[in-house]
């Protein structure tokens, strides 16, 4: 089932992401959810907080759909370490529609998750893979990626967000 993307200003976006105690049917619905409502924004990562569910699961597929071996469900993950050099790439997503940025990043990192089967696994990720991962645990503490814009690239891009807010053209799932 396709559901609604949230986008910013949202405080949906904001608040406390809580962590799933009990990997049952709902959580895995839920996961099931975001994949098809990813696939079809054509995203290659989605948090629950962007669908207006406040919990610690995301979904992420770095080939945008193509391999169905590098889809990941993932529950409280957990950035155990972070590392290598800084990684200086253009970011988006799909709460902020139609924005993209130049954000720096580690370009190694290393996540502790449950999968949907309720076991636990690590993963030892690089460049594309870790920013996507570290992009969607940002979600789940309230943190998007204009917020790790300079102060004035921030307040440059919220400006261009509300006068797209106001004419219109500002919506959900569109690139
Ligand atoms: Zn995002």
């Amino acid at each position: 089932m396709i559901l609604d993307i949230k986008t910013f200003p949202d405080e949906v976006l904001r608040k406390k992401n809580e962590p799933v105690a009990v990997v049952d049917d709902s959580v895995r619905k839920l996961l099931s959810d975001m994949v098809d409502t990813m696939r079809s924004a054509k995203g290659v990562g989605l948090a629950a907080p962007q669908v207006g569910v406040n919990k610690r699961v995301i979904v992420v597929d770095i080939s945008a759909g193509e391999d169905s071996n590098s889809l990941m469900k993932i529950i409280n993950p957990e950035i155990l370490e972070l590392s290598g050099e800084p990684d200086v790439n253009e970011e988006g997503c799909l709460s902020v529609p139609g924005e993209y940025e130049v954000v720096t990043r580690p370009s190694k990192a290393v996540v502790r998750y449950m999968r949907e089967d309720g076991t636990e696994t690590v993963v030892k990720s690089e460049g594309f893979l870790a920013r996507a991962l570290q992009h969607e645990i940002d979600h789940l503490n309230g943190v998007l990626f204009i917020d790790r814009l300079s102060v004035s690239k921030r307040e440059t891009v919220k400006k261009r967000i509300r006068k797209r807010i106001s004419i219109g053209d500002y919506v959900a799932g569109r690139g």
